[in-house]
């Protein structure tokens, strides 16, 4: 008996010595909390019947709440998870069944790794492949954070089931990245974009534009991005919870879309008159807000982002 104690007492003390040991392994507890980004405070609000959208950091999730558990539109940042869960269980004491992701950027699908051990992830099968090859969803995160591959992908079009409800998570092309996909509640009349829309406004003494990031190192198109629109606004709905940004209606969708189409035709007709990239680069930079300099190489910011992939985007709206 004693000896038996004795034993569970040495190895609860070998445990106290490993878990030092990790901890000091990894540097100490000051220097890690330096390497991770802390998180930002996250706060819920109603949408629609049984609708949430959670914000404060990453892009807008959306919370379904149905009798038979919860469903997820996007999980933010790895660091977000635990503000995250327990934002949900304000508005439901049922689990969280299922996450939709609208696209691989860690600001998005950043919770997939944490989220897996309790829920299933179902993405479009481009945010699969963009995972698996560059291994990092975008560097916004810190880096080394793990990284969560969907655990069911589909190709057009999936609808989830449950509590007597249906979600459905379509495709309709390309555009911020080439595998964005749009969530939508026929029930509600409501659709997540993702980063197909986002809904900051843009400065009134400034040319009609977007402040749109195209990914073309994982499919992006800005030539496409107005089509894809068009496929989403063939559907039925009269509420928009956009990537980032507030919750929007149809119509602010319908102007965004004309104003996306209006600063890419009048960047094609720059480049098609031969202007220089240096030109080109000007105009966005003046009218537009990207920004050229004083971008740190990592994590990107705004306006530095976009400007990462110009010559794409140049070489793309040639050919237009
Ligand atoms: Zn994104």
């Amino acid at each position: 008996m004693t000896r038996s104690v004795t034993s569970i007492m040495k190895r609860i003390r070998l445990s106290v010595i490993l878990l030092g040991t990790i901890v000091l392994g990894g540097g100490s507890p000051a220097l890690y909390a330096q390497k991770v980004k802390p998180a930002l405070p996250l706060t819920i609000a109603p949408v629609k019947d049984n609708l949430y959208v959670i914000t404060g950091e990453g892009g807008n999730v959306a919370v379904y709440v149905t009798s038979e558990g919860v469903v997820l539109v996007d999980d933010m940042f790895y660091r977000n998870y635990d503000d995250m869960v327990a934002k949900v269980a304000t508005v439901s004491d049922r689990p969280i069944k299922y996450v939709l992701n609208t696209h691989q950027h860690d600001d998005h699908a950043g919770g997939n790794a944490k989220m897996l051990g309790i829920a299933n992830v179902i993405a479009h099968e481009n945010v699969r492949k963009n995972l698996e090859h560059i291994k990092q969803p975008y560097y916004e995160d810190t880096p080394g954070t793990p990284i969560g591959l969907p655990n069911i992908t589909f190709s057009r079009e999936l609808a989830v089931s449950i509590g007597g409800k249906e979600i459905r998570t379509q495709y309709f092309g390309r555009g911020h990245t080439g595998g964005d996909v749009v969530v939508y509640f026929p029930d509600l009349k409501v659709v997540h974009t993702g980063d197909l829309y986002l809904s900051f406004p843009r400065p009134a003494d400034k040319p009609r534009g977007a402040g749109i990031y195209v990914d073309y190192a994982q499919g992006g198109s800005f030539l496409e991005w107005t089509r894809t629109l068009d496929g989403v606004l063939a559907l039925d709905f009269d509420i928009v919870i956009p990537g980032h940004g507030p919750v929007k209606t149809r119509q602010d969708l319908v102007r965004f879309r004309g104003d996306v189409e209006a600063m890419r035709d009048r960047i094609a007709a720059l480049i098609k008159s031969g202007a220089s990239k240096q030109q080109v680069l000007t105009v966005f930079e003046m009218d537009y807000g990207w920004k050229s300099t004083g971008c740190p190489p990592s994590p990107p910011t705004g306006g530095c982002l976009q400007y990462q992939q110009m010559d794409s985007l140049i070489e793309e709206l040639r050919g237009k």
